[in-house]
């Protein structure tokens, strides 16, 4: 009988910890044993959302679903808590909900379709992975097919002022003046035939979307539609 060598012993012990790290359960319920649970996508399912903000926002919003149970628990697991592997799942619930709503009519038709993520502020989880807002929008690219291409153009400039405890007003002045495109713009999201789509994991009061659509039709984009994950 051979005996359990002390690399295969140690094989065992990091197995265990990238379990730890890890864990196989739903990023929306965590029920155990599996990345997604069919209870939590058919939340994901769910018809898009029209939003009201509170800032006025150029361009109407819509949000995959509500700021709560499963939608806000896979955001913020994907966000803050690295789970990567959540991206691909909630980029199907974005494009599944873009669909609905060119179905509805609330998504201009045109030649190509440009995903523009909105700025985040740099996370641990960030700096780990990348921007995970970029990683839900290609994802969501799968589906839309090859007319769909994400553009990341937006970035929070690097000495803007924390927002947290401004008002809704001046957190969008403040986000305006913070918000900086990080290359020329292609021709084609200058296009008529481009439908542009700002895309955010979250949308509260609006003061981001707001700021973003404004620094692009600053630079000649015109923002379409605002889509996000979750609307509060
Ligand atoms: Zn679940």
């Amino acid at each position: 009988m051979r005996s359990v060598g002390p690399l295969r012993a140690l094989r065992g012990v990091a197995a265990a910890v990238g379990d730890l790290a890890v864990p196989l359960v739903c990023g929306g319920c965590g029920r155990p044993g599996t990345p997604w649970c069919p209870v939590c996508d058919a939340q994901l399912r769910d018809a898009p959302r029209a939003l009201a903000p509170r800032v006025e926002v150029d361009a109407p919003a819509w949000a995959v679903g509500r700021y709560d149970g499963p939608l806000r628990a896979a955001v913020l697991a994907l966000k803050e808590h690295g789970r990567r592997d959540l991206a691909p799942i909630l980029g199907d619930g974005l494009a599944a909900a873009l669909l609905t709503l060119a179905q509805w009519g609330d998504l201009p038709s045109g030649r190509r379709l440009a995903l523009i993520p909105a700025p985040t502020k740099a996370s641990a989880a960030r700096r780990r992975g990348g921007d995970p807002v970029a990683a839900v929008a290609a994802s969501a690219t799968g589906l839309l097919g090859p007319r769909a291409r994400v553009l990341p153009l937006l970035a929070t400039a690097p000495l803007a002022r924390d927002s947290a405890g401004l008002g809704a007003g001046a957190r969008t002045a403040n986000l305006a003046g913070s918000i900086d495109l990080t290359r020329t713009p292609p021709a084609a999201a200058l296009d008529d035939d481009t439908v542009v789509v700002l895309v955010d994991d979250v949308l509260t009061t609006g003061a981001t979307a707001a700021a973003s659509t404004r620094r692009l039709a600053a630079a000649g984009i015109v923002v379409d539609v605002v889509a996000v994950l979750a609307g509060a």
